[in-house]
């Protein structure tokens, strides 16, 4: 076992091949705080990639309810459980990764699901946790959360799907990070379903062989975001390019968004797979179950992003970029009231206002001498 760093959990960890970073690595923020489940990304990529037979059951994105919801069933709760403790001291964590906790003989930890889980994609849809009492119809503050996590390959850094294939089938593009799977060399053994802790690997039992988000790579090489992005009714995603951390430049939106600002935060970073998708946390979901998600920073990243309006312009600014241009963005830049995002050319892309104009109609039309409600 190689020995690399790995900065999400703040120290050196064992994994199967040494530290190999691509030249740019492929990376996304989604905030959590504007999903609303339509779903429209899990379509997006189910008629682009996933329509074809023994398909059926894939979904390389999904969205699950939280705190009930899963898919395929319980994966997480499950690969907690067989990691054991998960102790932080700060930002440094000191439990064991999958890696580190693999049994005798194997190379890591993990399971692989029965086909039974994969039947219920939106079990625990908006179920909310806790109660209400009977009667009851508004109480303030709400006893009770739930919330939409939506989920695509991580396109990790340390791929445990990758360090578990014996043929060596899975390999990281090293102009983008991007993870994929030779479908020609590919046997099927789906060592990648046991091994990936998010489950994001699919077996073809059509074709004999498995199949994996691809991050849409085509679109990615005309410097365009991937369909779930683009198509995104929230316009919760944002595509770009992570750093390590002690590259991390002001003006790309992902490095402010995860490194300088730490208000997007990896999903389990204790796994060890130091995963490119990072989540601005909800705001209104208690700590205690944030920072098993989202790792020791969850609460800080809560309260940055909470006044951002108040005491954090740029990054006020920059929420609203999300969504606004199918292109990869970059860089961004703030002028005033306006923040526009950049391609690797520095070419503006959008500009958009960070506060729309507001107009406020009389409330009596004196015209037609009737009153009038501001709504729209
Ligand atoms: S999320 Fe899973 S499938 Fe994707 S790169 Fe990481 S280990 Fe591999
Ligand atoms: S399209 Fe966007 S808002 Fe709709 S479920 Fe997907 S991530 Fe959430």
């Amino acid at each position: 076992m190689a020995r690399v760093f790995n900065w999400q959990i703040g120290r050196i960890m064992s994994y199967w091949y040494g530290e190999t970073r691509p030249a740019k690595q492929f990376a996304a923020v989604f905030d959590l705080n504007k999903c609303i489940a339509c779903q429209t990304c899990t379509l997006a990529c189910k008629t682009t990639w996933t329509s074809g037979r023994g398909q059926e059951y894939m979904l390389w994105n999904n969205v699950e309810s939280k705190p009930y919801g899963s898919y395929p069933l319980a994966y997480d709760s499950k690969i907690l459980e067989m990691l054991g403790p998960q102790e932080w001291v700060g930002e440094r964590y000191e439990g064991r990764t999958v890696f580190e906790a693999a049994p005798a003989g194997e190379r890591l930890l993990g399971y692989r699901p029965e086909s039974g889980d994969y039947s219920y994609p939106n079990i625990g849809e908006d179920e909310i946790f806790g109660t209400v009492d009977g009667g009851m119809s508004v109480e303030m503050p709400h006893p009770v959360w739930m919330f939409y996590l939506p989920r695509i390959c991580n396109h990790c850094t340390y791929p445990a799907c990758l360090a578990a294939c014996p043929r060596g089938s899975i390999y990281k593009r090293p102009e983008d990070g991007i993870v994929l799977i030779d479908q020609k060399r590919c046997r099927g053994y789906r060592e990648c379903v046991r091994a990936c802790p998010y489950k994001k690997t699919f077996f073809n039992s059509r074709t004999g062989v498995s199949e994996k988000c691809i991050a849409c790579f085509p679109l990615g090489e005309q410097d365009e975001q991937p369909r779930c992005f683009t198509q995104c009714i929230g316009k919760i995603r944002l595509r770009g390019w992570i750093s390590v951390p002690e590259k991390a430049n002001e003006n790309n939106p992902i490095d402010y968004l995860v490194h300088v600002k730490k208000v997007a935060l990896p999903l389990f970073p204790q796994l060890g797979l130091e995963p490119n998708v990072y989540y601005i946390p909800p705001i209104h979901v208690p700590n205690p179950f944030l920072n098993q998600l989202f790792g020791p920073l969850s609460e800080q990243a809560v309260q940055t992003y909470r006044n951002a309006h108040k005491n954090e312009p740029k990054l006020a600014a920059l929420i609203n970029l999300f969504g606004c241009t199918p292109k990869t963005v970059a860089a961004f830049k703030t002028k005033g009231n306006i923040v526009s995002a950049l391609n690797d050319n520095g070419d503006t892309l959008v500009a958009v206002p960070v506060r729309e104009p507001v107009a406020v109609r009389p409330a009596f039309d004196t015209q037609r001498g009737v009153p009038r409600m501001n709504v729209t």
